[in-house]
């Protein structure tokens, strides 16, 4: 299946430690590798092999969660991500993994309520959290920042599919307001084309 997984840009800078047996450059190059080659079985297979040999780890868990749905096993991806907001149900990068795989899951009112919490939470609160600066997840500011936007425009997709046109621009419009500020993001043009069927304000 062709790699149409928005989240790499996130999940390959955290300072994670992964294990003894793997540095983190080393883990993130192989996830890289695979994910850009769209290896998903051989991904999936070391990231469980790593997580039989680790204490229960949300970040690498979240990892998982998007390989299976890089491979379009959703029902996977979702038991995955599941598992991951049950060891950090407050983690920003988790909860925002989960509503982009409920959005390919076709689950739009399912996918805003995640958001809609996801978005109240301060970039500032964030980067202070236990998700924060230096932790596995290693929410910067910036990254922080990155989070809460791509989590509007993931609204305003979930939006348009429910067929409110008005909330969808509304969304689509602040997003890009902080794009046009510096505010990073994950989405490629492809991702926003395929996501928005190439709809534009
Ligand atoms: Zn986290």
């Amino acid at each position: 299946m062709k790699n149409k997984k928005p989240s790499n840009k996130y999940t390959s800078h955290p300072k994670i430690r992964v294990n003894r047996t793997i540095s983190q450059e080393l883990f993130l190059d192989v996830m890289d590798e695979l994910s850009e080659s769209g290896d998903w079985d051989t991904l999936i297979d070391i990231i469980n092999s790593l997580l039989r040999k680790t204490e229960p780890d949300h970040w690498l868990q979240g990892v998982l969660a998007g390989a299976y749905y890089g491979k379009g096993d959703f029902d996977l991806a979702l038991q995955s991500i599941n598992k991951a907001i049950s060891i950090c149900g407050g983690c920003p990068l988790t909860r925002w993994t989960c509503a982009q795989i409920l959005f390919y899951n076709g689950e739009y009112v399912h996918a805003l309520e995640v958001l809609n919490k996801l978005m109240c939470e301060p970039a500032r609160e964030i980067h202070a959290g236990p998700c924060g600066s230096g932790s596995d997840c290693n929410l910067t500011l910036d990254r922080a920042e990155g989070v809460l936007n791509d989590s509007r425009f993931l609204t305003a997709a979930c939006y348009q599919r429910l067929g409110y046109r008005c909330l969808y621009q509304y969304f689509l419009t602040v997003y890009k307001r902080y794009l046009a500020k510096g505010v990073g993001t994950c989405y490629a043009e492809e991702n926003i084309e395929e996501m928005t069927g190439g709809e534009e304000l």
